[in-house]
């Protein structure tokens, strides 16, 4: 089945082509600054020339309409018909509790995407847009929303809910839910399949490190918790977001500089995390190389974020009565070794004892990075989001398929 995968943000959307008969991407790119005149088409398809086209995208729509021209396209196009598209998958972000996995876009299903709205505003109208920009450029075409929320939605009510008033729960359903769940689902998976292991015996804690940072307790296969919460900010510290704080400190905040709510906002969203504490950078790179050259807050910085993936890990090793695997993902995850090894440090007492000069060998790909002898496995892994939903799609519609001819 020939699936587009969709990954729909407020100024920009990134694709991928799936054969997934062949196991193959035949294309992928990305559409950035859409809204302005000056956006941009990255293309790259495969076995032909990456294009990238600078021009005017006012909005989703036509960044869809865009996408479809340059996959149809004679020098850099993949398919020759529109029809060849069998499917389109998004990714979703917040299913809120309505969705505990992967589901056919119908009018219900748009109507429960819009009633969620309210608990991710910043996230879900841009993956509707994409939605409806499909619905109009590619009618009749199945669509499929993979929701970043749902490999959490099995967490029990002690990880999910909080400490406050249950009727709020009740009336606002304010609880936590759990982001990046499709990464956490592809590497959990991975780590099975690498350990020859059924996953179900298992017990897994994944560490996705990007911009935005989560870790997972992966037991017998489902996420039992999560440090992301009802939004994307609880937990680690991330690039702009500081994750775990008294809450009563915003208040503080609010009042002694006179924020608005909004401010309050951009200040946790954008202005805090490996940013807010450096005054540098939210990127891991440029923390590493200021560290490096004797920046005090940058070291500061460093160590809040790999001595807050520490007490994840040793919490959720409590939750789980155990660990077999340690995951690390995510662009920070995948490539930081200094990182690795700050969080790996001291933790052989669990069984955790990194081989460092694997890890600083740097090979690409999944790499076992544990000693030979270390009772837990640690691996890095390269996440693929955009895999789980072209199968997931794929699996969904040739479920509808033989559900209409029987
Ligand atoms: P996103 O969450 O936006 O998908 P990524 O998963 O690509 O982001 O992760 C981006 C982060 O990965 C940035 O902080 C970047 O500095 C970090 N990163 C990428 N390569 C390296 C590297 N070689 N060393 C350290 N950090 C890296």
């Amino acid at each position: 089945m020939k699936v587009l995968v969709l990954n729909s943000g407020s100024s920009s959307i990134k694709y991928q082509f799936f054969d997934t008969e062949k196991n193959l991407v035949l294309a992928k790119g990305l559409v950035e600054r859409i809204g302005m005149s000056s956006a941009i088409l990255t293309h790259a398809p495969i076995g032909k020339e990456k294009i990238k086209i600078v021009g005017e995208i006012l909005d989703h729509s036509i960044a869809i309409e865009y996408v479809i021209a340059v996959l149809l396209s004679k020098n850099h196009g993949v398919i020759k018909e529109k029809s060849e598209i069998d499917a389109v998958g998004h990714r979703v972000v917040h299913g809120g509790e309505t969705f505990s996995g992967s589901v056919l876009i119908t009018s219900e299903v748009m109507q429960a995407l819009k009633d969620n709205i309210e608990l991710a505003p910043l996230h879900n109208p841009p993956n509707i847009k994409g939605i409806e920009a499909v619905t109009r450029h590619l009618p009749g075409t199945p669509q499929v929303g993979v929701f970043d929320t749902a490999f959490h939605s099995q967490m029990p009510p002690e990880a999910y809910l909080y400490g406050i008033p249950f009727e709020l729960y009740k009336k606002y359903k304010i609880r936590r839910y759990g982001f990046h769940g499709t990464s956490h689902l592809f590497v959990s998976n991975r780590a099975a399949k690498l350990m020859g292991k059924p996953l179900e015996e298992l017990k897994i804690v994944t560490a996705h490190l990007g911009n935005g940072c989560s870790i997972a307790a992966v037991k017998g296969g489902h996420s039992i918790d999560t440090s992301m919460g009802f939004t994307p900010l609880e937990g680690l510290l991330m690039g702009t977001r500081g994750g775990d704080m008294d809450p009563s400190l915003i208040l503080y905040v609010m009042g002694k500089e006179g924020l608005s709510l909004s401010e309050a906002n951009t200040l946790l969203n954008k202005h805090s995390g490996l940013l807010g504490i450096s005054g540098e950078s939210s990127d891991m790179r440029e923390i590493e190389a200021a560290v490096n050259e004797g920046n005090k807050k940058a070291k500061y910085a460093f160590d809040v974020f790999t001595y807050r993936i520490k007490k994840y890990i040793g919490s959720y090793i409590a939750a789980m009565g155990g660990v077999d695997a340690l995951v690390f993902t995510g662009g920070i995850g995948e490539n930081s070794e200094v990182v690795r090894a700050a969080v790996c440090e001291n933790m052989e007492y669990l069984g955790l004892k990194l081989d460092e000069n694997v890890n600083k060998s740097r090979p690409d790909g999944e790499v076992l990075i544990s000693e030979g002898n270390s009772n837990v496995k640690i691996y890095k892994i390269p996440t693929n989001e955009e895999l789980v939903i072209a199968l997931d799609t794929e699996k969904i519609v040739s479920e509808q398929v033989l559900q209409s001819v029987k």
